[in-house]
């Protein structure tokens, strides 16, 4: 009897595919290993075991496997089963969603591109024959293409070679080229060993009468560390001994100081250190942890609802600590950009290295070790934080699942497939392993909120922030009402300057918060109107004064800022609207002496460029911080007084069914970044139109007052939670076409679900890359199957694509559009 087994393949193809393999290779083969396979006529691709069986495939003559490349499955049951429902529910191939799935290494084909690893120091004795020449070949043409790699081995398949070049770091994948980075030191001091003792400081002291600043910057530092007993910054011994640092740099000289570099930013735990005790919670968090607990005993999802800083991380990690002490394992999820060094410090503090951490800026290697070490259950990756890709670990004993910030709507997918929302994700991992889930957040998604309300999800709440200390004081400034009187100085209220100031002067911080990044969204010509515009998606470039540029936010296009206008040629270009850059250039002006520092997509690429602004606010190098909604994500900052909103409009006008929901989180967690420790913090709100219902209900806490509005709202209107969407793009570069398409497909969507059919209409950009754009979207209702409607709209995408004019109009779904 002949064997077969069906393999995944990592492209958007929507069956398995079957190859033949010997009785020896399918007494060895187990589902979830990877074997290499030819495909077409040249390739070679990594595929996944999905089933061993005898049934030969029927349209096609099933190719022999190449080989197999492993041992055993890296790739789990429960991960099949995971990625089906994927693939099934978000309506897109289980190949799509193995690619999303496993780290690039475990994924070479022929054509990824290979790399010397200029870094490695290696010992040409340890290479084996085929190891070595691939080696040789690198140093005489940097990129590879497995296709010429197999070439020089005379070898169809080199991904086994290629494999273990990888385990010896010899060589790189194509994506995983990042850039060299020089990791932030901080200098410290202490006083040199041969003088901490008090006599020896005193005899230290005598014989620098002569030198009085230097006998300063001593005795200072003898204070501070009195304090402290850490070493102390240069530039906090600067402040205090009012010195400056040519004088330090003499008592170093002399031997009298030691500095000593501390690295900041780092993510990997050092260990060494012992780790902290757990906090033990206040009354409101254990009663919150309580009731979790017993909704966890029926098998509830538990919502936890607890105000910006009312400790909801140290709920977490006490319930982390009790089934980590069952040997279970815990997967804490938060989106990308909320995963801070800040946090994972905080874990590693109490966990020390149980904690591992797993996302995207990573780099192959570390990725694929975090895979192996979950996999094999080990204590070193027992407890794992990670962005939304962590969900795709090969866990084998997931006791808790936990997805803070649960509200945040960069937990979707939006492109490539699958295109999953994670906090859903999460709930059906969690489910297929039986563990417990708990989704935390301040502002709850009207979705999770509802599903508490219908029973369906348990609650938990802590309404008071930790400490007590007073929710923050919110004022609403009319900039209308200022504009008009001539009062304001640029973007900034008589008030906001004020308080500025005032913080300020308290040796307080201050955040800024503007929706747009850029100096100025739009630039115009004020004698003909005209405003440059993208030439490959329609919208206007955005002005960036520090590149003297005009750039698309869209694709990657830019010119050099132009003088006059093309159009009319008269010099009268203006600009129009404000970003976080025209904020901090006026900041400048207004508080020369103030340290400003800026956080947006401009100033944080790079795999470390985000946690450095951090840092340098968090020790107070930067006074005040402005920047766009990255701000908003989980910081803790101890010493920030003020948040001021340059302007709240922007956002509760964007067009969209979630734009107030939307507007209530941000704000409001934004707002929650002032005052979390001792003091009161302030946040100060400009806007057009301070009577806006959800700028009432953000300044006095009124969650549920917006949900009600929101949730009447989107029964009327029948918008999701109560019905559900599936949003459908269209995407071609023929107009044309695209209309033709978009409407003939929108028109079948018509004869089975009627009136609840949307479009086909444009996106607010509906051109980008020059494709032109079309969305039509379904709405299913209550009482619909989500299946059936999901089998009708497939049935109709089968007919549309056998009309060959229609060939090449992508076609995209966006199951749970968001
Ligand atoms: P949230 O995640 O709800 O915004 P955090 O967990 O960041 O709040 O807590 C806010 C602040 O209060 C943090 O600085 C944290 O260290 C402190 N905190 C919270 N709970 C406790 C506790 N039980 N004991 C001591 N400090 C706590
Ligand atoms: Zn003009
Ligand atoms: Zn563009």
């Amino acid at each position: 009897m002949q064997d077969f087994i069906n393999v995944i393949l990592p492209i958007p193809i929507e069956k398995l595919f079957t190859y033949k393999v010997t009785e020896e290779e399918a007494k060895l083969l187990k589902p979830g290993m990877r074997v290499a396979v030819p495909f077409g006529k040249s390739k070679i691709y990594t595929a996944l075991v999905f089933e061993i069986h005898n049934t030969p495939p029927i349209v096609y003559e099933a190719k022999q496997i190449d080989q197999i490349l492993e041992d055993h499955p890296v790739v789990t049951k429960v991960q099949l089963k995971f990625w089906h429902w994927l693939a099934q529910y978000y309506m897109c191939s289980i190949g799509e969603v193995f690619r999303a799935a496993v780290p690039s290494a475990l994924l070479l084909e022929s054509e990824t591109l290979i790399l010397r690893n200029e870094r490695a120091t290696i010992e040409e004795s340890d290479l084996l024959d085929d190891e070595f020449m691939v080696f040789e070949a690198l140093q005489h043409q940097s990129i590879l293409r497995v296709q010429e790699i197999s070439d020089i081995l005379d070898k169809k398949n080199i991904i086994p070679v290629l494999n273990r070049l990888l385990k010896k770091n010899i060589i790189f994948l194509k994506e995983e080229m990042y850039e060299q980075y020089k990791p932030k030191l901080v200098r410290y001091v202490q006083l040199g060993k041969s003088h901490r003792s008090e006599e020896n400081l005193e005899a230290l002291l005598n014989g620098m009468t002569r030198a009085p600043k230097q006998s300063q910057v001593v005795l200072t530092l003898f204070q501070l560390q009195a304090v402290t007993k850490k070493p102390v910054k240069v530039s906090d011994l600067e402040n205090a001994s009012n010195s400056s640092s040519a004088i330090i740099k003499t008592l170093i000289d002399k031997g009298i100081l030691e500095e000593q570099f501390v690295q900041t930013d780092r993510v990997v735990y050092e260990g060494g250190d012992e780790t902290e005790t757990l906090k033990s919670l206040n009354d409101f968090q254990k009663e919150a942890l309580k009731d979790i607990k017993s909704s966890f005993k029926d098998n509830k999802v538990v919502l936890l609802h607890g105000v910006t800083s009312s400790g909801k991380t140290e709920v977490y990690v006490k319930l982390i600590e009790e089934y980590a002490n069952q040997g279970k394992q815990a997967l804490y999820l938060l989106p990308e950009i909320a995963l801070t060094t800040q946090l994972i410090s905080r874990l590693q503090a109490y966990f020390g290295e149980k904690v591992a951490v797993y996302h995207s800026k990573y780099n192959v290697q570390e990725r694929v070790e975090v895979w192996n070490n979950v996999l094999e259950n080990k204590p070193v990756a027992q407890i794992v934080i990670g962005a939304r890709s962590a969900l795709f670990l090969p866990f084998n004993d997931l006791g808790l699942v936990i997805v803070d910030e649960e509200h945040e709507s960069s937990f979707k997918q939006y492109d490539p497939a699958p295109r999953y929302h994670a906090r859903d994700a999460a709930i059906v991992l969690g489910n297929l392993h039986g563990s417990d889930i708990l989704l935390g957040s301040a502002t709850p998604s009207v979705e999770s909120f509802y599903n508490v309300k219908v029973g369906k999800y348990g609650y938990a709440h802590i309404e008071r922030r930790y400490g007590n200390v007073l929710m923050p004081d919110m004022e609403l400034v009319d900039i209308k009402e200022q504009s008009r009187k001539k009062r304001m100085k640029g973007h900034f209220s008589e008030r906001l300057l004020e308080e500025i100031t005032e913080t300020l002067d308290n040796g307080e911080q201050v955040i800024l918060f503007q929706n747009r990044r850029g100096f100025a969204p739009i630039m115009e010509c004020t004698t003909c109107g005209h405003a440059p515009q993208c030439p490959n998606c329609d919208v206007s470039l955005t002005y960036h004064q520090h590149r003297k540029q005009l750039r698309c936010h869209y694709c990657s296009y830019h010119i050099a800022l132009q003088e006059t206008c093309q159009a009319c040629g008269s010099a009268t270009l203006d600009t129009k609207g404000f970003g976080t850059e025209q904020v901090e250039q006026e900041l400048n002006t207004l508080f020369p002496k103030a340290n400003v520092g800026r956080m947006d997509l401009d100033t944080t690429r790079g795999k470390h460029g985000y946690e450095k602004i951090i840092t340098s606010f968090e020790q107070q190098e930067i006074d005040i911080l402005v920047g766009t909604q990255m701000l908003t994500k989980g910081l803790d900052f101890r010493n920030v007084n003020l948040v001021g909103i340059m302007n709240a409009d922007s956002l509760l006008n964007f067009p969209d069914f979630r734009a107030h929901e939307r507007s209530f989180q941000l704000l409001t967690q934004v707002a929650g970044r002032a005052g979390r420790t001792k003091k009161r913090g302030k946040v100060i709100i400009q806007s057009y139109n301070p009577n806006h219902r959800i700028l009432q209900q953000v300044t006095t806490n009124d969650y549920l007052g917006m949900f009600q509005e929101q949730i009447y709202e989107r029964e009327q209107y029948k918008y999701p939670p109560i019905n559900r969407i599936i949003k459908i793009t269209f995407k071609h570069k023929d107009y044309n076409k695209l209309n033709d398409a978009a409407e003939w497909f929108a028109k079948s969507l018509r004869n089975s679900f009627g009136g609840n059919v949307l479009g086909p209409e444009y996106p607010p950009v509906a051109r980008i890359r020059n494709q032109y754009i079309k969305n039509v979207i379904v709405k299913i209702g209550e009482n619909y199957s989500l299946v059936k409607t999901k089998n009708s709209i497939k049935r109709i995408e089968k007919s549309f694509n056998a009309i060959s004019y229609y060939r090449g109009v992508r076609v995209i779904y966006n199951v749970d559009h968001i």
